[in-house]
Parts: structure tokens; sequence; C-alpha cells
């Protein structure tokens, strides 16, 4: 007796918030293979979704829905799915959620568009006339070209070329619209390596050589070449025919970093950032798809684009907090980075001149291996770095630079050199405060003071983006005239730069004039080219940059990033003034760096002043140990937000009470976040603390699992997390 077989069934995910894939059936005809990009019924809708192994047998065989279409784009490699799973489950978020993530190129999936163009081939028109041979002789290079292409070059109209068209001369041809990718020149020569950078660069290039993991912590002064350095090991990987990808953490850094690429290789490298067209989009993820574009510089989301042969990663700038995902599926890019090498077996580059303190015990505990570039290139030295006490060396009412940095900035400028004031802070003044009844102006959605943008004639929240004119009177008490603006932001630096040199030549530097990668260029390459005397910028200008000509910097407020006090503060204050720092001095010319503080017996200003970063990491890493915060231990962050305040606080001590009991594990909270209104939500703080051996996931789920979340609220649950407001 026939046997009837079952259909064949995969399971297929979905890049919605759902936890698991879904078993659909596989017509015949069709082939589904696992990773396969395929289209489904869900519901009334129709839904693209990822063939992710083997039917479960969960559903019963005849009701299950057949998979409608199979995509025509090379499957998701087997580790990028690996790599999904691994994600979703280490963050506690749905896998559907994470593939979200990869698929995030809308126009990829379907077919690409051709366009038509023409080639000759051996036969003649009956009637030649002259208009006809110029276009015959045009395309006799047999190169195919457009309708208006022929007709342009030939200098006839777009008729003769569709009458030779008509006759047979010309055959059409599909060509992709796309730019193709070009192929990076790895035979090229590299600079002449110094002896130190060169050892550094063949450990790299052994290590890419072996095929499998390894993770490996390029550490060198701000200066030392670790570009020129790593830049050998990406030539290596190219040249074993893999992909490599190099993670930055800002776009603001692309352009000159892919000037410096091109340098190297001869080409551009595909871009991947929240600023590309989706056209442009498209083009990388179907190039990295289908092996054609062999290395990708992109911000974090670049991780998981579907790259089939990586087998290289870059993290410049390691020790970036905007590696940080912090909205949605919240993860690290960098230790997401780590995972992804591990997963497809092949190494990773960490380079840092300030290492976060993570990957500085991870090389000191032997699970990272250290290369140390200790010295600047060439005759460049490192700038001496001075603190100056803000308590003996004020600056005069109403200003905010000391004498001490003034005389220094003249000085530069005399010798024809450039000058850079940092203060990480965007606008004018922090905050609008009236004189009257001392009101301080708010952010009517947000626990949090407005800051004056004097250029926009604004009041802007940081936060939420709310923003409103100046008032001319006092919300409060109605005083007219009445509000001052306390403290300076960048904009207001700029006030007092341009008074105090009204020759000098000033940029102002801060996300809020420097929109798109394209501006940014411009204003980088104006300041090489010294048409730039005086630089005033935030965050923006510490890192990365090369700017021959800039010798002296000034740091506004030292004591800034200080104020908050998350257990990173005093680190990432460190690395972000030691970066800032490092802009100075990077020729011919010394670099000389003021450090504006009112706390210069802080073991952070010690540190810089006196160039101690391994005793300093070391000295805080002790402090973390003995406390078990990370990496010594694991945090977990908590926020319950709800519009209704009382709701929120309800539903967190309800939460309190369900925690539940694990030796090792304390819950601290809940207690208003920092920010305890955001975007008109209050907000609950809890910080779930553990030692290292304790699995915290399978902890928060089971603690998860005992809620039911209702719809007014919202948990988010933040793994390692990096930011306490
Ligand atoms: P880092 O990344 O460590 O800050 P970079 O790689 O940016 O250092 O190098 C600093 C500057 O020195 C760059 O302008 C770079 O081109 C130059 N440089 C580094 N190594 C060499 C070398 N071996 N030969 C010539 N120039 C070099
Ligand atoms: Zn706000």
């Amino acid at each position: 007796m026939p046997v009837k077989t079952l259909p064949k069934s995969v399971s297929v995910l979905i890049p919605l918030a759902l936890p698991a894939p879904y078993d659909y059936e596989v017509p015949d005809g069709l082939i589904a293979e696992p990773g396969s990009y395929v289209i489904v019924p869900l519901g009334a809708q129709q839904i693209l979704g990822v063939v992710w192994g083997e039917g479960t047998g969960e559903v019963d065989p005849k009701r299950l829905k057949p998979i409608l279409e199979v995509l025509d784009v090379p499957p998701m490699p087997e580790v990028l799915r690996r790599f999904v799973d691994w994600l979703a489950a280490y963050t506690l978020n749905p896998r559907g959620s994470v593939l979200r993530l990869a698929i995030r190129a809308p126009g990829a999936l379907e077919p690409q568009r051709m366009r038509t163009a023409y080639r000759l081939v051996d036969k003649r028109p009956a009637r030649m006339t002259p208009a006809r041979q110029r276009v015959v002789d045009t395309a006799m290079d047999q190169f195919a070209r457009t309708t208006r292409e022929l007709a342009e070059e030939a200098g006839v109209s777009d008729g003769v070329v569709r009458g030779l068209v008509d006759a047979g001369a010309l055959v059409p041809v599909d060509l992709p619209t796309e730019a193709p990718f070009p192929t990076p020149d790895v035979a090229a020569v590299s600079k002449s390596l110094s002896p130190e950078q060169q050892a550094a660069a063949t450990t790299l290039r052994e290590r890419v050589d072996a095929n499998r993991f390894a993770a490996i912590l390029l550490d060198g002064v701000t200066g030392s070449g670790k570009t020129e350095v790593y830049f050998e090991a990406v030539a290596e990987a190219l040249a074993q025919g893999r992909q490599v990808l190099i993670l930055l953490p800002e776009i603001a850094l692309t352009s000159q970093f892919l000037e410096r690429f091109q340098g190297r290789f001869h080409c551009r490298p595909a871009e991947w950032h929240s600023e590309l067209s989706s056209r442009e989009r498209t083009r990388v993820w179907r190039g990295v798809a289908e092996g054609r574009a062999r290395v990708v510089v992109g911000a974090r989301s670049a991780l998981f684009l579907p790259f089939p042969e990586l087998g290289l990663i870059v993290v410049d700038e390691e020790h970036e907090a905007a590696f940080k995902q912090e909205e949605g599926v919240t993860y690290h890019a960098r230790d997401m980075a780590v995972v992804r090498a591990s997963l497809g077996q092949f190494p990773i580059i960490l380079s840092s001149a300030t290492p976060s303190l993570e990957s500085a015990v991870n090389a000191e505990q032997g699970r990272y291996e250290r290369i140390v570039l200790p010295e600047r290139h060439g005759v460049a030295e490192l700038p001496s770095i001075t603190a100056i006490d803000m308590r003996t060396e004020p600056p005069e009412r109403g200003r905010w630079l000391a004498p001490r940095l003034v005389e220094e900035i003249a000085n530069a400028l005399a010798a024809g050199e450039q000058a850079m004031l940092f203060l990480n802070r965007r606008g004018y003044a922090p905050l609008t405060l009236c004189r009257t009844c001392g009101h301080r102006i708010e952010c009517p959605q947000c626990s949090s003071w407005l800051v004056e943008h004097r250029f926009r004639r604004e009041l802007v929240c940081h936060h939420c983006g709310y923003s409103a004119p100046v008032p001319k009177a006092c919300p409060s008490c109605g005083a007219e005239d009445s509000l001052i603006a306390c403290g300076p932001g960048v904009e207001r630096i700029a006030e007092e730069v341009a008074e105090r040199f009204p020759e000098a030549r000033l940029a102002v530097l801060s996300s809020d004039n420097l929109r798109g990668p394209q501006s940014h260029e411009e204003m980088f390459r104006a300041i090489e080219a010294r048409e730039v005397d005086i630089i005033v910028g935030t965050q923006i200008v510490a890192k990365g940059h090369h700017f021959p000509w800039l010798t002296v910097v000034g740091v506004v407020d030292a004591d800034l990033g200080l104020e908050n006090g998350d257990l990173r503060a005093a680190e990432r204050t460190f690395q972000l003034l030691q970066q800032v720092a490092g802009r100075a001095g990077r020729a011919e010319r010394p670099g000389r760096v003021f450090l504006q503080t009112y706390m210069p017996e802080h073991a952070v200003m010690r540190a810089l002043v006196a160039g101690k970063r391994d005793a300093f990491l070391k000295r805080e890493a002790e402090a973390r140990e003995r406390v078990g915060l990370p990496p010594f231990g694991r945090l977990v962050g908590i926020v319950v937000s709800s519009e209704n305040a009382a709701f929120a606080q309800k539903f967190a001590r309800d939460m309190a009470r369900h925690a539940p009991q694990a030796e090792e594990v304390s819950v601290l909270g809940p207690a208003p976040a920092p920010l305890a209104l955001l975007r008109g939500r209050t907000r609950l703080r809890f910080l779930v603390k553990a030692t290292r051996n304790v699995n915290i996931q399978a902890y928060m789920q089971a603690w998860l699992g005992e809620m039911k979340v209702p719809a007014a609220i919202r948990v988010s649950v933040d793994i390692d997390p990096y930011s306490f407001l």
C-alpha cells in the first residue's frame, strides 16, 4: 500500500518581534535551503523571512502553509544565522528582532534593475549616412553603451542610434544599473614601516594566515601608525580571498579614513552607515552578499551584513562608547564583533590608544593578545600635558578661558600654527536661569534643562529634541529681560575666541553645524589645508583626526565627564581627554595640551599629566574588582517606563517582589532613573548585579517570565549597560 509522504517542511524566521521560527511547507518545485530568503503567508499578509532550518514538526502537517516564493539572492550564510541566534540569546531579544538588523536594505532582495545598452555587431544597414557612420565608428570598440551615451559620443540625435538598432547593426545587452565595486590593490606597496610597526604587522599577518579565531588588542599611542599596521592585516586577508570588515565608531571619522584606505589600496571600500541612501544600501548589501564588495567600512550595524567570506574584523577606536547600541536591540558592537569572529573562526583586531578597561583586562588575563606600539611615528613626539588649576588661575569674570591658555593660543597663532579648544557640550549655554525668581527652564517632556542654541535662537532639549524660541519673559514669574545663560557650550566659547582673536579664522565643530559626511570632509580638509586657525569643537574633533599643524589643545572643562557618577566616568574621561590631547603635535612641531580643571589632584588629571595610563587603568581595575563591577562582575540595567507615573511605580514595585532569590545576584531598585522623565514617560530603574559565573540571561528569563507586562508599560532590559541615565 503506497504511503502518502508528509510534505517537506522548514522553519522560517520572520523579522518581527517573534522568539522562534515557524514551520512552512516547501511546495514541489521550490528549493528552500537553510538561509534562503522566502516570502511566506503570515495571517493575511505576505512577508519576508529566512529559512532557519528543518521544520520543527510542531505544526500539524495538514495545516502547514506553503512558502510562496524563494528569492533569487545568495542564502544568508550559516555563520550569520548562528550569530543572530547568539546575539538574541545573549541580549534577551526575540530572534526575529535581531534578524531585522540583518535585512535592513529594503531593495536588496528585489531583482537588480538592468538598463539596456547596445553593442555593435557585424551587420550594416543598407543605407549608411555620415551620422550613422559616426555611431558605428564610436561603437567600434565593442563597449556597450546606452542609446543616450552613443548619441552623445557620436554627436548625433537619439533617432540615428535607434535607426541602427532597428537595422540590426546594434544589439541590446543588459547591464546592471549599480556601480561595481573596485578591487583593492593588495600588491600596492605600503609605506615603509618602522621596525616596531613591521614586527606588529608581521604578527597580524600571521594571525590572518592561521585562519582561526584570535583577538588582538593593537595598543599604540596616538599617531603610532596603528592604521598603517592593521592595513597590512587587511591586505593579507584580501590576498587570501577573504572579505574584511572595519568598524568605526562614528560617521564623522569615515571621510578621512576612506582617503587613507584609497592611498593604500588605490580604491574606496564600500561604506555602511545610517546616512547612506537606500539605493546605496541596497548596492552594498548585495555586493557583500555576492562577494563583490571585499572591504566594508562601517558603523556597528555592518556586523549584520551577509558576508559569505569574512576573514578579518578590525574595530578601530575600540574603547568608544558609540559602539554600544542603546536603542531597540541593545548590544555592544565591539563585544559582538568578537563573537562574530569567534563563530567565523578568524582573527579580530581591536585598535586603540586608550583601550577600554574591558579589553585591557582581557589582554592582562591572556584572553586577548596585546601588540604595543609605544612611540609616535617619525619625529613626532607625544604632547606635553599640563593642568591649569582654575582656582588659582581663574578666567576674568564672564569669561571661560584662563589667561595662560589664552597666551598659549596667541603664541601658536603667532608661530603660524593651529589651536583647538575642546568642550564636550553643544549649544551656547547648558542652563537658562531667571535672575529674578531663580526659575530654571526645563524640558516639558523630560527631566532635563533646555540648552540655549544661540545660532538657532532656540532652547533645545538634548534628550528628546524639543525646541522652543528663547522667551522674552520668565515663564514662571513673568519678569522681562531677566533670563541669563549659565555656563558655556561650544558656541559661547566660540564667541569668546572671536572677541579675543578677531583676526583668527575660526571653525566651530559640533553635530549641530556638521551634518553628513560631506560637510565633515570639507571641514577637515579646510583644517588640514590651514584655512582655519582656531578650532572649537565637541567630541567630534576628539577622535582619529590627523591635523599636522595643530600644536595647542585646550580642554575648557576637563572635569565635565566626572560629574556623572556612572561606573565608567573616570575611565571615559581619561580616554576622551587622552584622545583630545592626541590631536596635538602629530607632525614636526611638538604639541602642548592644557586641561582647565578645578580638581588637579583627581586621579584622572594626575594620570594624564604624568602620562601614566597603565597605572591608572590598573587602579581602576582594582577598584572595580573589589566591588565586583564589570568586567569582574555582570550588570543588567532595567528601565520600567510609562506615560502614567503611578502605573509605572506600581508595576516596578510589583516587579521587585517577583525578583527571584539567587545567591550571587543582587537587585537594586526600583529607583527613579536620573532621567526620571523622558519624552513624557516616567522612568524607574533596576540594576541587577551578579558575579561572572552567574548565567544572568537565565536569571532574567526566570524573572521576566513571572511578569505580565501591560500595554501601558514598557520594560527594557539592557545586558552590559553603558548608560545609567
Ligand atoms: P594611529 O592610528 O596610531 O593614530 P596613524 O596610523 O594615523 O596612527 O599614523 C599617524 C600618521 O603617521 C599618519 O599620517 C600616517 O600616515 C603616518 N605614518 C605612520 N606610520 C608611517 C610610516 N611607516 N611611514 C610614513 N608615515 C607613517
Ligand atoms: Zn526633552
